[in-house]
């Protein structure tokens, strides 16, 4: 006889295996499924940076709590507190700066503003023209690669029932709940929790659901092992990069800029007209940078709303749907939100509010 899982998660990237971990903690039987390896979407070629000075004001809370999740996951995510700098390089990035994280500081996060001769102190290959910058010792990274491994590891510790290549292509609703297929397979279970990431406003639109979602190209790309160039995060007041040098001395760069593709159409490419700029920013912020090569760069879809909160809740008018993420900079605040969503669907009350979907969606500012 088939089994009737209590949910199917419908997306096994950091907000679906976290979450479904936590359901399954809470004794209900789920199934993931997902169209290719769990962590393969965007929890699995992301930059790894958990920043609280690129956070949202309002995800402020949630990144704080998010953190204490990545530290807890220690060494077997490859986190590292390495603090960060954010800089500025004219008065009207320090402005910004200022303005921006101020904001964040009144939200909780850990920012201080420090002098560029400190800082060259703490970073001397840095660029000698920065006018201003701050400081937060709680950012760091984690290992994209690692924590996919690390959340396989833990959903078959549990025996939490995971279908990969599985793409759903129809849902169905039943009496019973939902009929969720691949083209060679059925999965039914009484509840669903859509957590597929860029994908997730074709699979919602299955259930007549139409939830305004954009899916943005992000761009990241790694270089080949210079001798060491900064010991923490680096980023840009816009927002426009992030760069950190890792264990193994190959340096990170990302900062959202945009590729070409559609999560339709497979992975998405590169393109040389942001690509560069991307790399001049770096090469700006750290000019020994001009020397060292680029090994590979990629691109990956990060999920959105025009408010740029998360979409966690239950779906309006739907019995027993659900959806979690489709947030800039999920990576960090995903193993957070998804125990409140996870708790949420237990039927216990969340320790933090979550964002309902239903809510009236406007064009947000994105501080
Ligand atoms: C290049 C890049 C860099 C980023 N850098 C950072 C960063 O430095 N810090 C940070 O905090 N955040 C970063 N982000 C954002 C972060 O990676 C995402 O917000 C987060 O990983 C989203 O997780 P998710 O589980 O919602 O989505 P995903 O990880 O995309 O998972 C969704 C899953 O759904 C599956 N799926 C899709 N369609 C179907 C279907 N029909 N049937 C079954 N399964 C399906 C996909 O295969 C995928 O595995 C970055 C994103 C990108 C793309």
């Amino acid at each position: 006889m088939t089994p009737i899982y209590d949910i199917a998660v419908i997306g096994g990237g950091i907000m679906g295996c976290a979450t479904a971990l936590r359901l399954e903690a809470g004794g209900r039987t789920v199934a993931i499924l997902e169209k290719g390896d769990l962590c393969g979407g965007a929890s699995g070629v992301n930059a790894g940076t958990l920043s609280m000075q690129i956070k949202r004001v309002k995800l402020m809370p949630y990144a704080i709590k998010g953190h204490a999740e990545w530290e807890k996951m220690g060494a077997d995510v490859g986190f590292h507190k390495t603090g960060g700098y954010t800089l500025a390089f004219n008065d009207r990035e320090a402005e910004l700066l200022h303005e921006r994280m101020k904001m964040k500081r009144d939200a909780g996060a850990d920012i201080s503003f420090i002098s560029p001769e400190i800082l060259a102190e703490k970073e001397p290959y840095l660029a000698k023209k920065i006018v201003a910058a701050s400081y937060c010792p709680d950012d760091g990274y984690a290992n994209s690669l690692l924590t996919g491994q690390y959340y396989r590891r833990k959903i078959k510790d549990c025996g939490i029932h995971f279908n990969e290549q599985f793409d759903v292509t129809y849902i169905r609703s039943t009496s019973e709940g939902y009929e969720i297929s691949s083209p060679n397979k059925t999965v039914v279970a009484n509840r669903i929790l859509f957590a597929a990431g860029g994908w997730t406003k074709k699979l919602a639109a299955m259930i007549g659901v139409d939830l305004p979602i954009i899916a943005r190209v992000n761009t990241v790309s790694v270089t080949e092992r210079p001798p060491r160039l900064m010991n923490s995060v680096i980023g840009h007041a816009t927002g426009l990069l992030t760069m950190k040098q890792k264990e193994n001395g190959t340096i990170l760069i990302g900062g959202g800029w945009q590729g070409k593709g559609t999560p339709e159409g497979g992975r998405g490419t590169v393109t040389l007209d942001s690509l560069v700029p991307n790399l001049q920013l770096a090469r700006f912020a750290v000019p020994a940078f001009s020397k060292v090569r680029i090994v590979r760069s990629w691109t990956g879809f990060e999920a959105s709303v025009p408010d740029f909160y998360p979409l966690a809740g239950k779906l309006a008018n739907k019995d027993n749907a659900f959806v979690l993420g489709c947030v800039r900079g999920g990576f960090t605040i995903g193993p957070y939100i998804s125990k409140l969503m996870g708790d949420y669907i237990l039927g216990r009350e969340p320790e933090m509010p979550l964002f309902d979907p239903a809510r009236k969606i406007e064009e947000g500012k994105l501080i």
